[in-house]
């Protein structure tokens, strides 16, 4: 690949790639935000991908981060990637305090007892990752020339190869926003974002805009008509997605909104529960869609086909026994495919525990 910089703000170098011209290609990119210590996980993840999927379509890769990537997390990363590679560095007003937090109020509660025993509690960056991962990551100039986005974490592994073009799928059936994976919430980093949450749905100019409770997937989210939140989210780790969602006027309202009541930092708000609450509110149901044949695991959780015919045809290497929407009371997908109407897969009744 040829390396240009184009000079424009916020991109640090694109690493241009000669394409065989994939015709069916969709307008949309890799996305990872990642830091240059995390360089050999990265490219754990990146091998998985590449292997299982792009290196047939080519995809673009966009790698962000709040500081310049270093000379080595390029070359490297770029030399595994098959499409277009484009580094771009976050705007600081994307990754800093906002004007109406008090420091110092955000300080004392990561240092406080009630966070010391909760994942990333005490801390800083993580909050400025998850607000940045809610409020901007679809804002930064490099995303304006895609319509959608597969995010993509250092660490992950893709257990089966990816047959057919996540993106085109989502395209051709209107879909908006894809997963694999989720789970439910630690309740201590949310104590107030439904409550917030409602009161900028329950805005009469809000709630005009947005599907009825009969069209969209509140069920996902909430056992009593949206009273109180299951705590169930989508794993945000993976995620394909439209950007005209997140470009929209309303998202983009429900975001101020919660950036304004402060939890992003007096709290610890994951992007993820986020991300949920957004999409199973303010889209409709036919617009989301679980990627049963994409198997996927990050960290804790891991996903494998429940259909066997279908696992020798995608090479798997994963073990169905330990698929976690099965093995882990932490899973919400069979909730999912209960209030979505899903079928199970072909060999479901053989797995389940
Ligand atoms: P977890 O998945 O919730 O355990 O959180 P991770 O530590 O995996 O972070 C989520 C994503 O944000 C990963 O892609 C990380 O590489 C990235 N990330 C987290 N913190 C930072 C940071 O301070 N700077 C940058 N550039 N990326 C970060
Ligand atoms: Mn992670």
């Amino acid at each position: 690949g040829s390396m240009t910089n184009e000079y424009k703000p916020y991109e640090q170098i694109r690493v241009v790639k000669e394409k065989f011209g994939n015709p069916a290609k969709q307008n949309a990119t890799m996305l990872t935000l990642a830091r240059n210590e995390e360089l050999y996980e990265m490219l754990q993840s990146i091998q998985q991908l590449e292997s299982r999927f792009n290196r047939n379509f080519q995809y673009d890769w966009v790698f962000l981060n709040d500081k310049p990537f270093t000379h080595e997390f390029i070359e490297q990363t770029s030399a595994m990637v098959s499409g277009t590679a484009r580094y771009g560095i976050i705007p600081y007003e994307h990754w800093s305090y906002p004007d109406h937090i008090d420091v110092q109020k955000a300080k004392e509660i990561r240092e406080s007892r009630e966070y010391a025993n909760v994942a990333y509690g005490s801390s800083e960056s993580y909050r400025h990752m998850c607000r940045f991962n809610s409020l901007f990551f679809y804002k930064h100039p490099i995303m304006d020339d895609y319509q959608y986005y597969w995010r993509v974490e250092p660490s992950i592994e893709y257990g089966c190869d990816i047959l057919t073009d996540p993106f085109k799928y989502m395209v051709e059936n209107k879909v908006n926003y894809g997963f694999t994976l989720t789970l439910t919430e630690f309740p201590k980093t949310i104590p107030t974002l439904w409550k917030t949450s409602l009161d900028y749905f329950l805005q009469p100019e809000v709630a005009e805009q947005i599907p009825s409770d009969e069209e969209n997937l509140l069920s996902f989210i909430s056992g009593d008509n949206g009273r109180t939140y299951n705590l169930c989210h989508f794993w945000s780790n993976f995620e394909i997605a439209n950007l005209d969602f997140f470009r929209s006027p309303m998202y983009e309202g429900y975001v101020q909104h919660l950036d304004r009541a402060g939890g992003f930092f007096y709290e610890r708000w994951g992007d993820a529960p986020v991300h949920t609450i957004a999409v199973a509110k303010m889209m409709r149901a036919s617009e989301i869609h679980l990627f049963t044949e994409i198997s996927y695991k990050h960290t804790v959780a891991g996903s494998c086909p429940l259909d066997d015919a279908f696992r020798r045809r995608a090479r798997c290497t994963c073990d169905p026994g330990l698929d976690w929407s099965i093995t882990s009371g932490s899973s919400c997908n069979l909730h999912y495919m209960d209030v979505a109407h899903q079928p199970h897969m072909a060999d479901y009744e053989k797995y389940r525990n």
